[in-house]
């Protein structure tokens, strides 16, 4: 797994800038959580990482290596976006093998492949549907899916869970925390629910207004908050 250092990594939009220089580095194997209020910039730093939105300074780094100049495609990871974005008209199977198509990995490989991710993910009897005929929850853990097929060693969540009742985001957040463990990837995580950070976090790197406020495990954000902003937000005592 590779290690992935942002260097003065920095986004304007025109004149407004998102995220000043930063500095952040992501260990290999590591789940990964970026909390924050909304509008703070987890998604934008995510983007960033995915190739979705070019770099206004700085640069990124996988093992050393700069990134900046590759396209989505050919960066070494896989995204599960917020609102699932799935493609309407394909059925459940062919969503999730999308990209392994495209990349033109023989046929009883890919089926093989989601056959394995689907019964993984309790989805292995939808495969034959198109997305409008399944639950939220249903169509969240596709998603998830077509991102686990593909085997990048870097997987990005955008609030995966948000779109979900508070019932099945619990039971989704259980499920994830277990899958973190059985999965050797990187993960990266952004969420602005601090219940979801600290379940899931190896390392929870907390921002505000595009800002690192402080970054360490659940138990030293809770103990020693670095400051008033981390202590209200994650909830300690002080
Ligand atoms: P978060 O994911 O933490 O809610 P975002 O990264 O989506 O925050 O957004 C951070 C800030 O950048 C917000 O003020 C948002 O309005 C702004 N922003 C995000 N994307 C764009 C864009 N494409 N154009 C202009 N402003 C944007
Ligand atoms: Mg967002």
């Amino acid at each position: 797994m590779p290690t992935i250092e942002f260097s003065q990594v920095e986004k304007s939009f025109g004149p407004v800038r998102v995220l000043p220089p930063m500095d952040l580095t992501l260990d290999d194997g590591e789940f990964t959580v970026l909390v924050g209020p909304s509008g703070c910039g987890k998604s934008t730093t995510l983007r960033i990482l995915a190739g979705l939105e070019t770099l206004s300074g700085g640069e990124i780094y996988f093992d050393g290596k700069p990134i900046s100049g590759l396209a989505p495609k050919e960066r070494d990871l896989a995204m599960v976006f917020q609102d699932y974005a799935l493609y309407p008209h394909m059925n459940i199977a062919k969503n999730m093998s999308f990209a392994l198509r495209l990349k033109g990995t023989p046929k009883a490989e890919i089926d093989a492949k989601v056959k394995r991710v689907a019964d993984m993910l309790n989805i292995g009897q939808l495969l034959e549907r198109k997305p409008a005929q399944l639950s939220g929850g249903q169509r969240q853990r596709v998603a998830m899916g077509r991102a686990l097929v593909r085997d990048a060693s870097t997987f990005l969540f955008d609030e995966p869970l948000s779109n979900l009742d508070a019932k099945l985001r619990a039971k989704m957040r259980t499920e994830l925390a277990e899958m973190r463990n059985t999965l050797d990837k990187n993960m990266v995580y952004v969420t602005h629910d601090q219940i979801e950070a600290m379940t899931l976090g190896d390392r929870i790197v907390v921002m505000s207004e595009g800002l690192i406020q402080q970054q360490g495990t659940p138990e030293e954000l809770f103990k020693t908050p670095a400051n008033k902003f981390v202590a209200g937000f994650i909830g300690s005592p002080t």
